[in-house]
């Protein structure tokens, strides 16, 4: 897990659309707030290779999220 997502780099997700796992391109990243162990945590949009879904456009997909690694879907 690299301590900053980058666009192109792929998550494995469980999509919120047809809920199924699957290894997701990142979209979009955006940097958000400073973690308490000095990572910072980024929200990032990643589409479902299975429906095409955008996961994170309505409820964030937190990166980094406390902890380097660490995501909260
Ligand atoms: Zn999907």
């Amino acid at each position: 897990m690299k301590p900053i997502p980058e666009r192109g780099d792929e998550l494995i997700l469980t999509c919120r659309d047809c809920s199924k796992p699957n290894s997701m391109k990142i979209k979009s990243v955006k940097k958000n707030a400073q973690n308490e162990d000095g990572s910072w945590c980024y929200t990032v949009k990643a589409v479902c290779n299975i429906c095409g879904f955008m996961n994170g456009e309505y409820r964030p997909i937190w990166y980094n999220f406390y902890k380097i690694g660490v995501i909260d879907f």
